[in-house]
């Protein structure tokens, strides 16, 4: 037997250590994890209420067009229902985006560093990665465009950008998008939109009606807090979602996760304050890095990328002691930064605790 070639290199995605494991393994009662831009104040009750009205139809497909969360969501975004398509979470509509559109030989431009499952669905279909590195953390536009040619067939743009937290603007994005060819689909992923309230922050479904060639993909994954659920949708051109559903599973998305997610949706009260308690999260820990002498990336997302000026692994493993997972540079090509997630007041005050005592004992990198 012989896998197909263009994936014999590829690792198994390795998840962190859950809580219990590292509570067991350091013997410790308390682990904050920091680590997975999940939302420290869960979801709506609304949406877990609609969890349990579904319990006595689990032994149903549920309904393979998500009709009913369709027309809720689409009421919500002020868009039409053939205009949307839900995923197992945003990452299946990344595979379902890649499946449709590259074969071997294609090319297809993205920012390095940036979300992985990019380069990842591109490679399975055997289609070339051109990686064009970060400016100052941020989506060099220009570079990528510089990289498209006759064989492109995607661009991917993560806005605000995972792991470093950084927005592409409007006027940045407007300019970039008048000037990529019309046979190549951009793909712009907001998992993180609903968390900015930046008037210069462009807005993917705005878009619409000026470009074809646009895919804007978001989740309820972070911001509505249903990340075990995996449900994340795309907004794009009706043709564009045609294309995509023709590779879609019947039934890629629970009845439990329609369901909550229609209820979420409508629970935009939640929605409004997760976005408050999480900048105020946002100005508390930059302000606490500042005094702390650590510089950060501008962050419009719910983590902060942090320049520990110390060995990104050494600062990660010691904060582990301490009980709190957090994402390290040293895995992510930032060799002295960490990425943490913007948790509860609470836990961000044990947090900064905890990073004031490892900045004393890691010692800076030279
Ligand atoms: C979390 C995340 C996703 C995917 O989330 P799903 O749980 O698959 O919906 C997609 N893109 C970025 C940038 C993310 O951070």
């Amino acid at each position: 037997m012989q896998p197909k070639s263009t994936i014999v290199h590829l690792p198994v995605y390795q998840p962190g250590k859950p809580i219990e494991e590292v509570k067991r393994e350091l013997g410790l009662s308390e682990v904050i994890k920091l680590a997975s831009n999940e939302n420290p104040f869960g979801s709506s009750p609304k949406a877990k209420e609609a969890i349990q009205a579904e319990i006595d139809s689990v032994s149903l497909y549920p309904d393979g067009g998500a009709v009913e969360l369709t027309a809720a969501l689409a009421a919500h975004l002020g868009i039409q229902p053939n205009q949307i398509l839900f995923g197992a979470g945003s990452d299946e509509v990344i595979l379902m985006i890649a499946r449709a559109y590259l074969v071997k030989g294609d090319e297809t431009v993205m920012a390095t560093h940036t979300f992985p499952q990019y380069k990842h669905n591109c490679e399975i279909e055997g289609a070339v990665s051109i990686e064009v590195p970060l400016k100052d953390g941020k989506h060099d536009l220009p570079g990528m465009l510089a990289k498209i040619n006759e064989r492109t067939k995607i661009v991917w743009v993560c806005n605000p950008n995972n792991p470093t937290g950084t927005m592409v603007t409007r006027a940045e994005l407007n300019d970039f998008l008048q000037q990529v060819p019309q046979h190549v689909l951009v793909v712009l992923d907001e998992a993180y939109i609903e968390y900015t309230d930046s008037e210069e922050f462009p807005d993917g479904i705005e878009l619409l009606p000026h470009y074809k060639n646009v895919i804007t993909l978001r989740t309820f994954s972070k911001i509505y807090g249903l990340a075990s659920l995996r449900i994340g949708y795309g907004v794009g051109h009706p043709d564009v979602i045609h294309s995509i559903n023709q590779v879609r599973e019947p039934f890629n998305t629970s009845r439990f996760a329609q369901a909550a997610a229609k209820a979420a949706v409508k629970d935009q009260e939640f929605i409004a304050y997760c976005r408050k308690m999480n900048a105020a999260g946002i100005e508390y820990m930059t302000g606490e890095f500042r005094k702390l002498g650590l510089s950060y990336y501008p962050a419009y997302g719910n983590f902060i990328m942090v320049d520990v000026q110390r060995p990104a692994k050494e600062v990660f493993d010691a904060l582990l002691r301490k009980g709190f997972i957090i994402r390290g540079g040293h895995a992510l090509d930032f060799p002295t930064k960490i990425r943490v997630t913007v948790g509860s007041q609470e836990q961000n005050a044990k947090f900064i605790a905890a990073l004031t005592q490892v900045l004393d004992e890691v010692a800076v990198q030279a």
